[in-house]
């Protein structure tokens, strides 16, 4: 066992404790204890511990929506239309990717959330079998999925029964992995048909996946989709019978209320990309009507092509602004509700129940943002703190599964061994 200390514990837990000076014991990769530092070490005498000082210990956050290979695009093409990107900018490079190369981006990727406090995140793009191995190099926890669309040849392979081989074997290859678990990823559905979002479905079942797609990201997939099918793209999906609680839903920006009825209903997690969908003129996500509803709602960064970061802590703080704007009410989205959303809801989003939060049976996942920044004192609300004043710099040490898998260089902990 182990226990890290630190002058602030948020435990994201049901009843939102946070303790100071608080404690964490982890075991076995598992937390084992969350509560005032006092208690836990009087009830585990001779544990190790680490004590981090002036610092907030925080469950790791989760990028529920991800394209981490996509870091090496960052800054191309800014400011344009997204065909225009597509088409003069991204296309022609993705074209020519090697293996080797989405792997070394996806490290890249890796560094840049770990370093802000990400310690879960779900990826699709393709040759995903990389990002599967580049995740497993650092030990960051992940749910991947290979792209799925109707264009061949692409990357993931010449023909259609290639690319479906392509997640079969990757399906094979990381079975039962600790951390990674595979998805069924259509991209979206102006990039595929009736038939083939149906055989993903399928496929996802077969397999025991969770199903993912971009949906309903602008008002010109929405008319596309109305005059193609002559249904929303909701709709469109759920008449396919290929919407379940295991689906998660990228976007949602171009959503009515009839739309949330069936997200509702089917029980789909929505996951919010505030930064994306703001430089790319989508729109704004209704996630406060959504929240009120009831709809699970998670935060992702989208790619970074056009976010251009992979900062969670960023994009917290710009969910709560955002839905404190868009609303024209500050109480719309409060600290809690964002935090809340890059925790909690990236466990619905995930399908993971056992992330988002630091309590007993929990993944030891988390990190600690420090407290020795100007912009982190004083502390009259340590959440008020993490959401809107801090930048993700702060941080000092990112666990997962109870093994530290990034620490900032020259961070001062102070480490005693158990007796
Ligand atoms: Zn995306």
């Amino acid at each position: 066992m182990k226990i890290y200390l630190a002058e602030w514990l948020v435990t994201q837990n049901d009843a939102r404790d946070v303790f100071s000076p608080g404690a964490l014991a982890v075991e076995g990769g598992s937390v084992v204890e969350a509560g005032p530092a006092p208690d836990v070490l009087a009830r585990h005498p001779g544990a190790e511990t680490e004590d981090l000082g002036a610092c907030v210990i925080l469950p790791g956050l989760v990028d529920a929506h991800a394209h981490v290979a996509m870091s090496a695009f960052r800054g191309l093409g800014d400011d344009k239309p997204l065909a225009a990107w597509l088409q003069e900018d991204i296309f022609p490079r993705e074209a020519k990717w090697t293996p080797q190369g989405i792997r070394d981006a996806a490290r890249a990727s890796f560094e840049e959330l770990l370093s802000t406090g990400t310690t879960s995140f779900y990826d699709m793009y393709m040759l995903e079998e990389n990002v599967f191995a580049a995740a497993d190099e650092v030990g960051i926890r992940g749910v991947l999925g290979e792209n799925v669309t109707r264009f061949f040849p692409q990357l993931g392979g010449a023909t259609e029964e290639a690319l479906f081989d392509r997640i079969r074997r990757n399906a094979a290859a990381w079975r039962g992995h600790p951390l990674l678990r595979g998805a069924v990823t259509p991209h979206a559905v102006y990039t595929t048909e009736p038939r083939l979002l149906k055989r993903a479905r399928a496929l996802a079942d077969e397999l025991g996946w969770s199903f993912g797609m971009h949906m309903s990201e602008t008002r010109g997939e929405t008319r596309d989709c109305l005059a193609e099918h002559g249904l929303r793209p909701i709709p469109y999906c759920d008449s396919l019978g290929i919407l379940g609680p295991d689906t998660t839903l990228f976007h949602c920006v171009d959503v009515d209320d009839a739309d949330l009825e069936i997200l509702l209903r089917r029980g789909c997690a929505v996951v919010h990309n505030p930064a994306s969908n703001l430089k790319l003129a989508s729109g704004v996500a209704p996630v406060v009507k959504m929240v009120r509803k009831g709809v699970r709602v998670a935060l992702g960064t989208d790619g970074p092509a056009s976010n251009n970061a992979q900062n969670m802590v960023r994009e917290t703080w710009l969910a709560a602004l955002l839905g404190k704007g868009s609303s024209g009410a500050p109480d719309a989205m409060t600290a809690q509700t964002a935090l809340d959303l890059a925790t909690r809801g990236g466990a619905a989003a995930l399908h993971d129940p056992r992330i988002g939060s630091l309590a007993p049976g929990f993944h030891a996942d988390f990190f600690a943002l420090s407290l020795d920044f100007p912009n982190m004192r004083p502390v009259h609300d340590i959440v008020s703190n993490v959401v809107y004043a801090a930048s993700g710099a702060e941080n000092v040490l990112t666990v997962v599964a109870g093994r530290p898998v990034w620490r900032r260089a020259g961070a001062r902990t102070t480490v005693r061994r158990g007796i």
